[in-house]
């Protein structure tokens, strides 16, 4: 007997045939003798929907509320499931994160869980039942109800598997584990059998979104490995582990693309010192992340300033950079909103060189400009202009023979 915790998207719950489904997936693990957990999503489309009703109502809604209306998406899907497991005489109870314990810190809308109370799951499967659990959300010291951030389910799963030392956390959601790049936008991506930590996480931070980023943290914390499967058809899914369990090892594993980034240029900044750190600190006290930065000089003793931000962060950033200019003296703002994150990520990076060469020749092949370059350990990023995202990750993808895998190519081994 195992103890199975297995989390189900919102895809996977969308409408009442699913459900239907999904029970049945359960109830055919727990009639092979295992204690099953369930994390689930709210319905497709849910969270979106209750985000846009707050969002219509006011401009700002206090973190408190909002937060605890986009947690209700969950409660709807883990009822209804409880239900149908109910109604099929498989005894099965459902909790909100709040009920079963789930304790986070304070930062509404994108909390982190500190806790798992694992003693309300064990009384239930020590009775024999399915326990159901709301995914995305926990309570705070105060008591208020707080949210994980976009995709947060999947950080649920791996956290309640973490405390209960589960034998297995299964993702399943609506394709059938880890691609070399979203299925949805390059067909010819291939499954990948497994995956390492590192690199889910790289990709996943880099755009990825089947697995949110902190779920493949917390995984790799708590030595969890996670099995993404599809709810819709069987196959053995891609195994998220430690790198040393991956048998096939790979110069580089697969492209992760963002479409919501925004690109800003200050350009003939008189060169003074710390103006570095004065653009920086404008842009950090208007509380915006910035993602890549690049500093040129140039041959008049003036310097290029260049960052990117999220798209959403865009009109704010560029009020702040159209100030600067004036205060610096630069000579021209140069931005666009439309650009894309195109980040290739592999552990054969690591000590195989001639990857950046082959991924900027492959994009220059295809005719795209690289606007910026980022690149770490294990990954290189690149600026697009967003029309040509979709032909860039296409030509890394055939240029790094992704869509040839398993197959390995001899000029690519690294074993
Ligand atoms: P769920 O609702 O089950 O949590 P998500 O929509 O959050 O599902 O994540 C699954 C989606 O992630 C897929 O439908 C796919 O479009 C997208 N995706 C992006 N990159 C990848 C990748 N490398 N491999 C698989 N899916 C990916
Ligand atoms: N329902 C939440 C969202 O849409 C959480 C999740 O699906 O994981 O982001
Ligand atoms: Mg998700």
């Amino acid at each position: 007997m195992a103890l199975i915790v297995q989390k189900y998207g919102g895809s996977s719950v969308g409408n009442l045939d699913r459900i239907h489904h999904v029970a049945k997936k359960i109830m055919s693990a727990k009639s092979a003798g295992h204690e099953i957990v369930v994390v689930v999503s709210a319905m497709y489309g849910e969270t979106d929907r209750l985000i846009q009703l707050a969002n219509a109502l006011t401009q700002s809604p206090e973190p408190r509320e909002f937060d605890i209306l986009i947690a209700t998406g969950e409660q709807v899907s883990m009822a209804l499931l409880s239900m149908a497991l109910n109604a099929n005489n498989c005894p099965a109870r459902s909790f909100t994160g709040p009920q079963i314990g789930i304790q986070t810190d304070d930062i509404h809308t994108k909390a982190r869980i500190l806790e798992v109370d694992t003693t309300v799951i064990k009384r239930e499967l020590k009775e024999g039942r399915v326990v159901i659990v709301a995914g995305f959300q926990g309570i705070n010291e105060r008591g208020d109800v707080t949210t994980l951030g976009r995709g947060g389910s999947d950080t649920t799963a791996v956290a309640i598997a973490a405390a209960l030392k589960a034998d297995e956390c299964q993702i399943y959601t609506d394709v059938d584990g880890v691609y070399t790049t979203d299925p949805h936008l390059i067909p010819e991506a291939r499954l990948l059998p497994q995956i390492s930590f590192e690199e889910m996480l790289e990709m996943a931070s880099l755009g990825a979104k089947v697995l949110q980023m902190r779920s493949v943290e917390l995984a790799s914390k708590h030595n969890m490995p996670i099995r993404v499967l599809s709810t819709f058809s069987d196959g053995p899914g891609t195994l998220v582990t430690f790198e040393d369990k991956i048998m096939h090892k790979r110069l580089v594993s697969g492209i992760a693309f963002s479409r919501e980034e925004a690109i800003l240029s200050l350009s003939g900044v008189p060169r003074k010192l710390g103006t570095e750190g004065l653009i920086l600190g404008k842009v950090s006290e208007a509380h915006i992340e910035i993602d890549m930065i690049a500093q040129n000089a140039t041959a008049q003793d003036t310097v290029d300033f260049t960052f990117t931000v999220h798209r959403k962060e865009y009109p704010k950033a560029l009020k702040i950079v159209e100030d600067l200019a004036i205060q610096l003296g630069a000579n021209t703002v140069k931005t666009n909103s439309r650009v894309a994150k195109l980040s290739l990520v592999g552990i054969g990076m690591r000590s195989h060189t001639g990857v950046a060469s082959t991924m900027f020749r492959s994009l220059g092949e295809a005719g795209i400009n690289i606007q910026m370059i980022t690149t770490s350990e294990i990954k290189i990023s690149v600026i697009v202009d967003e029309t040509h995202l979709e032909q860039g990750v296409r030509a890394v993808h055939s240029a790094f023979e992704l869509d040839k895998l398993p197959h390995v190519p001899e000029k690519m081994s690294i074993e």
